[in-house]
């Protein structure tokens, strides 16, 4: 192309332009409350009441994290995060939902359908923004190629290693059959977020390996048990599935 030359004029470095987030909700208090914990860490926040509106406003300017609650007057809550996911231009943004504690199968539906996370009502502004910053950091490095080279967690004392398939524990390689260590690398793969025991099937069942809902329990006991202290990083999430937890 005619503009790549040797000498070009030096580029002006721009002003990073701050994060921005979409709240949906129609409870006030709840939207004005989260918005006013993000401009505290410098995310400038936008609000709509419907899922309509928030529908309208993420595909005119894709922000860089979504605030969602479930039960809103028009769209529901899932009915949103399933066109933000259906659609190019809203595919990528982290979405953290918004719901009530008991509700479970909300939860798990909206995790299939792709929201990042969840924060249940009432909640404390540190866990919410620790969530949404969590969501923020993983979507932009979910890159394929941060899936190569091995993978560190818990400060290192757990490595995996994707090209031998080996796993190792406080230096010391463990033996893990092929459905177990595939399991780990999908709930290590997004530390802090939970996946269901049908996101764990799908993502584990290949040629090699056959999971049911039935027999996953089964597998993380075993996996817990040979990660010894480590163990404990697999967290169960009860009534929605499993997370990892790379320290604190
Ligand atoms: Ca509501």
């Amino acid at each position: 192309m005619r503009g790549c030359r040797a000498h070009q004029t030096p580029r002006v470095t721009p002003m990073p332009s701050p994060l921005t987030a979409l709240i949906i909700e129609d409870e006030n208090e709840i939207a004005e409350l989260v918005k006013f914990h993000l401009s505290r860490s410098g995310i400038e926040a936008v609000i709509a009441r419907t899922g309509r509106r928030g529908l309208e406003l993420a595909r005119h300017a894709p922000p860089d994290i979504m605030v969602l609650d479930l039960m809103l007057p028009d769209l529901d809550g899932l009915e949103v995060c399933r066109l933000m996911r259906a659609e190019a231009a809203t595919r990528q943004v982290p979405i953290v939902m918004l719901t009530a504690k008991g509700s479970e199968s909300d939860i798990v539906a909206g995790i299939e359908l792709g929201a990042d996370d969840y924060v249940t009502k009432p909640f404390s502004p540190r866990v919410l923004m620790a969530r949404l910053k969590n969501a923020m950091r993983h979507r932009s490095d979910s890159a394929p190629d941060s899936n190569r080279g091995p993978l560190a967690r818990l400060g290192g004392r757990l490595t995996i290693d994707h090209e031998r398939h080996r796993v190792t524990c406080l230096g010391q390689l463990i033996d893990l059959t092929i459905t177990e260590y595939e399991m780990l690398v999908t709930l290590a793969k997004r530390p802090g977020f939970v996946r269901t025991r049908d996101q764990i099937i799908s993502s584990v069942h290949g040629p090699l390996t056959v999971l049911s809902q039935r027999t996953i329990d089964v597998h993380i006991t075993a996996i817990r048990k040979k990660l010894g202290e480590l163990g404990a990083a697999i967290e169960t999430v009860r009534g929605v599935g499993y997370r990892f937890h790379d320290g604190d």
